[in-house]
């Protein structure tokens, strides 16, 4: 039998100074460790060991030149997490704040979230330090090159296959592919989120955000509620925060805020044009990691160097970054009313923020079940390779819809209790059995 203490203890113990993967175990551990202690084959097993700890870690250096023709090093890791369902499977993040922790945490995050797609995909992450901030293209282009000159020894269409994250959108997959094809003179779903004419799924840059959408819809459908009308919050203005603002706008809700590093805008006419949503894809090219401009562009506020969580809305979408919604935002939403948070990000709140949205009874979506559309339509894109088809936008829309229903009966199925949805609670016992189960049937 496992007592949570003592199991989190050595998980501390094992993996010092990584707090973000610390915390995404425990959050997983807590609501999973009944549903273990009732199944002696998974405590006999050591189910939670094995699951907690990556197959392998591979670290890597990544030298390029900048276009002063100055040498930059950076670091970089794949973190292969857990294959007992599909081949590694999840993106790679480059941002001044990545770490081994965090790509622990976002790769252990992974295996629950893609088990929870029903595809046959296992759970990894990778990325780099690299900044994208202020870089050129031909900077990008010179640090991706070098990055996968590395990395493709590791990868393959059915042993790990990446993609995309914070910081790596279609123009880093399209360097990163390029510099595969080069190195193993194969065309291959090595990558997911490739372009339209070279592989790529259709819908797969919007997924995540429509995925979030189709999730929230099922999640309000269930509260007898309805999306229509419900005044949203968003934060970041990158890929997923923008699929969410097209989603939600075609479903009736209205954005009012998206946010970056340097503040948030507040557009009381809604984040709902087609020059909006085209707008962000321009601001976020630009490699400045700066949401202010669009304040100026389209007569909206500007609310400099804070979070856009003081508003009073409906409901809220955290779409940016890991503990971006902290247990005073949490404090705010609620005495502003807000009825339900999404999380899109990947733990975009903070232990003690979820802790308050469920102690107030508020459906709370987690991040590995909210935001799942991403990896799923990137396992729909691997199948699509695989078949050596594409898909037309109306299949692979109804199949992320699907997806995105079943995951959402997931959570009910696993998480009501006395009547409330712990969705945190459901998303992770159903995403642990199954590869748990897997587990064991591999033996080890
Ligand atoms: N980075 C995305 C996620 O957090 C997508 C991963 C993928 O498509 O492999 O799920």
């Amino acid at each position: 039998m496992y007592n949570l203490d003592q199991f989190m203890a050595e998980i501390e113990r094992k993996n010092p100074s990584e707090p973000e993967f610390i915390q995404a175990a425990k959050e997983v551990v807590e609501t999973i460790i009944d549903t273990v202690n009732e199944n002696p084959a998974y405590v006999n097993a050591k189910i939670l060991e094995r699951i907690t700890e990556p197959d392998r870690v591979i670290q890597f250096k990544v030298e390029w030149e900048d276009d002063d023709g100055q040498v930059q090093v950076n670091r970089a890791y794949r973190v292969q997490f857990n294959n007992a369902l599909g081949p590694y499977k999840g993106g790679l993040r480059f941002h001044p704040s990545v770490t081994l922790g965090g790509l622990k945490f976002l790769g252990f995050e992974q295996i629950f979230k893609n088990s929870l797609t029903t595809l046959p995909m296992g759970g990894g992450k990778g990325g780099s330090d690299f900044n994208p901030k202020g870089k050129s293209d031909n900077e990008i282009m010179r640090f991706c090159r070098s990055f996968m000159t590395e990395l493709h020894r590791y990868i393959g269409p059915e042993t790990d296959v990446p993609a995309g994250d914070i910081g790596v959108g279609g123009r880093e997959i399209g360097f990163l592919y390029g510099a595969y094809k080069r190195l193993q003179i194969e065309n291959t779903g090595i990558l997911t989120g490739k372009g339209r004419n070279w592989g790529g799924s259709v819908i797969r840059p919007e997924a995540t955000g429509f995925g979030a959408l189709y999730f929230a819809k099922n999640m309000v459908e269930a509260h007898n509620d309805t999306l229509k009308d419900k005044r949203i919050s968003v934060s970041g203005f990158g890929n997923v925060a923008w699929g969410a603002c097209m989603k939600a706008t075609q479903l009736g809700a209205k954005v009012v805020t998206i946010s970056g590093p340097d503040g948030y805008i507040l557009d009381e006419e809604g984040v709902n044009t087609q020059e909006k949503w085209d707008y962000m894809l321009e601001l976020r090219a630009s490699n400045n990691d700066i949401v202010a401009p669009y304040a100026e562009k389209f007569g909206a506020q500007f609310v400099p160097n804070k979070r856009p969580w003081e508003v009073k809305v409906d409901m809220a979408f955290p779409c940016a970054i890991q503990n971006e919604l902290t247990a005073d935002d949490a404090d705010l939403l609620i005495n502003n009313g807000v009825q339900y948070v999404v999380e899109t990000s990947n733990m975009g709140c903070t232990a003690d923020a979820v802790e308050k949205i469920l102690a107030a009874k508020i459906p709370f979506g987690p991040g590995k079940a909210a935001n799942a559309g991403g990896v799923a339509v990137s396992g729909l894109e691997m199948s699509q390779n695989s078949m050596k088809l594409s898909w037309p936008e109306e299949e692979v829309d109804e199949k992320l819809k699907h997806i995105m229903g079943n995951i959402h009966d997931a959570c009910i199925k696993e998480g009501t209790e006395d009547g409330y949805v712990n969705y945190p609670k459901g998303a992770n016992i159903a995403g642990f059995k199954k590869v748990a189960d897997a587990m064991l049937d591999m033996g080890y």
